[in-house]
């Protein structure tokens, strides 16, 4: 049977007949009211069991894990190199990750995993929707936290709601005042695991204390503490709607076969309240209990059809399933499900799920491409490299015999963790005589030391006789043969004799 998808009401655009939740109302006057800023209407999300509130836990406790746990990682790195698994040194220019180790001009693997990391969003959101934003954003995670602190000290949605609207007393006092006592020493926290990322963690905790810790340190940690607090605090879903353009991206990548939490309206409506014994004929699941909109930490109702504010948490999907099940119903009124299968069960077809999609297998083949060449430039990486700068200023240099001499100013890179001795040669050009400072090449060869871990600048000259030299430039290079690794870096050698011709 086809299914045939009406555009012009697509589901996200579907308006319940129901009662719409007070935030929700509240937010559609103000929107209308034509102001430039809009009032927050406060959200008192209330607890829901379920299992997405489990998995919810689950990663809250895991993201905020690793952010805190990693910078104590320790990993042997030989001689002054930090120990810390996880290092952006900027002092020494160096990103450390475990057995890597990413000089500043190998950033492009950054920027590639920074691709990689998009790519790969957009595949789990054309899959999956906005699980991102519902279970491992930092705004999300942190909110979470923020949000169960609050309960610990003020209850409850309803609690909540009362002591807000009670005039101060001692009570509200001590509960308002350990409340934000925790989420600036949460936020604390966050922008000091925050700076351990870039010092040795040991080190810093110990100088950070005494005073004696870089000044930005500080200022980080002072910056880190205050967005926490702000973004988490006080700010919450405002951040989602308003300031993340990722909402309003992500509509570029989802399309009617993404999972997203949806309101099986064809199974819900007409909703009505049900009391014990009466008959479900001729009406919808739904018992207009309000419970998904009171769960709701964006404060929308669900059943008004998917918005731009709903994050996919799953959160109302709990709250009804609950519900269902003491009414005795099915679960899933609400459940994670795409637009497709909705209009495919109103016209008594078969829901079907079809992950392979045109845009899914673009963004697949987009990430392996990419992913290969990261792993293909990775795996030839080399631990050494030359860089080859001719003096321009004079560009030769003809000498009392008739012979011509370049300069040139080699850059060695001994990126392994041993001192290196590296044999210099040059190719392209026969009869020449290489030179450094301080030394002649025997039989054409030079040999340069260079320290672990460090770039070495080494003035050569070359010099040519008069008679070797045709009447152009010449294409040469310079050869690098260690160890630990070989490579040739191409120049030129300007020939004198030509341009006195
Ligand atoms: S509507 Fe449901 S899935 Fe969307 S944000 Fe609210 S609780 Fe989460
Ligand atoms: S929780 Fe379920 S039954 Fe209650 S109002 Fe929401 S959709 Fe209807």
């Amino acid at each position: 049977m086809t299914v045939v998808i009406d555009r012009t009401t697509p589901p996200s655009a579907a308006k319940s007949p129901g009662p719409v939740s007070a935030a929700a109302l509240a937010r559609r006057k103000a929107d209308q009211g034509g102001g430039l800023y809009k009032k927050r209407v406060p959200i008192y999300p209330k607890l829901v069991h379920g299992k997405w509130r489990t998995i919810k836990w689950a990663m809250l406790i895991a993201t905020l894990a690793v952010y805190y746990i990693v910078p104590w990682i320790r990993w042997e790195r030989p001689g002054a190199l930090p120990d810390q698994a996880v290092l952006v040194d900027f002092t020494g220019r160096r990103f450390y990750f475990f057995f890597i180790q990413l000089w500043p001009q190998e950033v492009y693997f950054i920027t590639g995993l920074l691709v990689m990391g998009a790519l790969a969003l957009f595949l789990i959101t054309a899959l999956f929707g906005r699980l991102w934003c519902g279970y491992t954003c930092p705004q999300t995670v942190w909110t979470d936290l923020f949000i169960a602190v609050e309960r610990l000290f003020e209850g409850d949605r309803n609690a909540r709601m009362k002591l807000d609207g009670s005039p101060m007393s001692f009570n509200k006092l001590w509960r308002k005042t350990g409340k934000h006592a925790v989420w600036l020493g949460i936020g604390f926290s966050t922008g000091g695991a925050w700076i351990f990322y870039f010092h040795d963690a040991p080190t810093l905790i110990r100088t950070f204390w005494l005073g004696t810790a870089p000044l930005t340190a500080y200022i980080s940690c002072a910056l880190l503490t205050a967005m926490t607090y702000a973004l988490a605090g006080t700010m919450r879903e405002q951040v989602c709607t308003y300031m993340c353009p990722w909402p309003r991206i992500q509509g570029a990548m989802l399309d009617e076969h993404s999972l997203q939490v949806t309101y099986l309206k064809d199974r819900g409506e007409p909703r009505a309240p049900h009391k014990k014994g009466q008959s479900w004929e001729g009406r919808g699941d739904c018992v207009d209990c309000n419970q998904c909109v009171v769960v709701c930490p964006m404060g929308i109702d669900i059943r008004d059809g998917s918005q731009l504010e709903c994050i996919n948490c799953g959160l109302c999907v709990d709250a009804c399933d609950e519900i269902m099940v003491k009414m005795g119903r099915p679960k899933g009124l609400i459940a994670y499900d795409t637009d497709y299968a909705v209009v495919s069960r109103v016209q008594g077809a078969k829901p079907t799920y079809h992950p392979v999609r045109a845009r899914t297998i673009y963004y697949t083949v987009a990430l392996a491409l990419i992913s290969g060449l990261m792993l293909w430039g990775f795996l030839q990486r080399s631990p050494v490299d030359l860089h080859v700068l001719r003096d321009r200023n004079p560009t030769f240099v003809r000498l009392h015999d008739g012979s011509i001499r370049n300069a040139y100013t080699l850059k060695i890179t001994n990126r392994g963790f041993e001192p290196e001795t590296f044999t210099v040669g040059f190719t392209g050009l026969k009869g020449v005589t290489l030179k450094t400072p301080g030394e002649t090449a025997s039989q054409g060869l030079l040999t340069v030391t260079v320290k672990p871990d460090e770039v070495r600048a080494v003035r050569v000259f070359v010099t040519a006789p008069a008679k070797a030299l045709p009447a152009e430039n010449l294409p040469v290079a310079f050869t690098l043969r260690s160890n630990i690794g070989s490579t040739e870096t191409r120049t030129v050698f300007l020939s004198g004799e030509a341009n006195a011709r």
